[in-house]
C-alpha cells in the first residue's frame, strides 16, 4: 500500500525533544504513552498531545509557532478514511482560523458561515469538495475587504444565551496545580455562577466582560487564544467523526471560547503560564465530562446559538 502522509506540529515535537518527563497534576496518574496522541487515519495520520497535561498546553498555546506542520511519510496504521469533503471541510477551517485579515471572533463567525453552507450541501445530498474550496475562497475575499467585520459587527447580540452558557459554567471544576486558598477561590467564584440570581448573574456577566476586554495579554499575545482553536480543528479533525450536525459542533467550539474567556476573567491576573494551566484543567474536566445529552435541535438553531456566544 502507498505510504500515507504523516504530520507532526511543531508542539509535539518540542514535548518529545524534552529531556525530562513531565510531572504535571495529569502526567503523575497517567497511563503509559500519555500525553501522546495519534490520530491514524486510513489515509493520513496526525500526531497531537493531550493538553489536559499542562506542558503539552504550553507548547500548544504559547508558541506563535506551535501548528508549523513537519510532514513525512509513512505506511499505513488506520481504518477510517478521512473522505475529500471532510478533510477539504477541515482544511477550510483552519485557513479562516488563521486568516491575518480576521479577530478571533471574525474567524470564528466565518466558520460559522461556512459550516452554515456545508450543511445546505449535505443536507441535499450533493456534497461536492470544490464547493467548499468555493466558499473558503469567497470567505477569504470578504475578509480582505473587510466586509466580514461589518457583518460580524451587525449580529445582534443575544444576551440570554450568554447568560445560560455562564451558569452552565456553575458544574465546572478545575484540578489546578495550585496552592489550597487559590484553588478554593477559583472553585468558589465557578460554582457561585449557578446559583446567582438572574439580575446578580448578568451584572456578574457585564463585569467579566469588561475584565476580559481590559486584559492587555490577549492583545500582546493574540496566538494564545487563536491556537486553543486551531488546536481543536486540527485534534479532532473539526467537525469531527460524529454525526453531521455541523451546528452543534460549531457551538461546541464557540462554547469552549466562550468559557476560555470567562474563566480568565474570573481568575484575574494572568500570565501566560496561567492560562495554559487554566485551558489545562478545562481540557481534562472537558474530557471526563460526559457531553449533554443531544438536544435534537436543528443544525441551524444550533448554528445561531454558536454565533450568539462569540
Ligand atoms: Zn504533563
Amino acid at each position: 500500500m502507498e505510504p500515507i502522509e504523516h504530520y507532526q506540529p511543531e508542539y509535539v515535537k518540542r514535548f518529545a525533544a524534552r529531556d525530562t518527563a513531565c510531572t504535571c497534576l495529569a502526567c503523575r496518574n497517567a497511563r503509559q504513552g500519555f500525553p501522546f496522541v495519534s490520530i491514524k487515519l486510513k489515509n493520513q495520520q496526525r500526531e497531537s498531545l493531550n493538553i489536559a497535561c499542562e506542558t503539552a498546553a504550553r507548547e500548544a498555546l504559547l508558541n506563535p509557532e506551535a501548528f508549523v506542520l513537519h510532514t513525512s511519510h509513512k505506511p499505513v496504521e488506520g481504518e477510517t478514511l478521512l473522505s475529500a469533503w471532510h478533510k477539504t471541510l477541515n482544511q477550510q477551517c483552519i485557513n479562516l482560523a488563521i486568516h491575518p485579515s480576521l479577530s478571533l471572533e471574525e474567524r470564528l463567525y466565518a466558520m460559522g458561515v461556512l459550516l452554515s453552507k456545508a450543511q445546505q450541501y449535505h443536507d441535499n445530498g450533493t456534497k461536492d469538495p470544490v464547493q467548499l474550496v468555493s466558499i473558503g475562497e469567497q470567505l477569504s475575499g470578504l475578509a480582505d475587504q473587510g466586509v466580514l467585520a461589518q457583518q460580524f459587527a451587525l449580529l445582534p447580540t443575544i444576551v440570554e444565551n450568554q447568560l445560560a452558557a455562564l451558569k452552565e459554567m456553575g458544574a465546572i471544576r478545575l484540578n489546578l496545580d495550585l496552592p489550597m486558598a487559590g484553588k478554593m477561590a477559583m472553585a468558589l467564584k465557578l460554582s457561585e455562577l449557578a446559583i446567582m440570581s438572574p439580575s446578580r448573574l448578568a451584572e456578574h456577566h457585564q463585569a467579566l466582560n469588561a475584565q476580559w476586554q481590559a486584559m492587555a495579554l490577549f492583545n500582546e499575545q493574540p496566538w494564545i487564544l487563536n491556537n486553543a482553536v486551531i488546536y481543536q480543528l486540527y485534534h479532532t479533525v473539526f467537525p469531527g467523526f460524529d454525526g453531521d450536525n455541523y451546528g452543534e459542533t460549531f457551538l461546541r467550539l464557540t462554547r469552549y471560547v466562550f468559557r476560555i474567556k470567562m474563566i480568565c476573567a474570573l481568575y484575574g491576573e494572568l500570565t501566560p503560564d496561567t492560562v495554559a494551566m487554566l485551558v489545562s484543567a478545562l481540557e481534562e474536566w472537558m474530557q471526563q465530562d460526559p457531553l449533554p445529552a443531544k438536544r435534537q435541535n436543528s443544525a441551524d438553531y444550533n448554528l445561531l446559538c454558536g454565533l450568539s456566544l462569540l
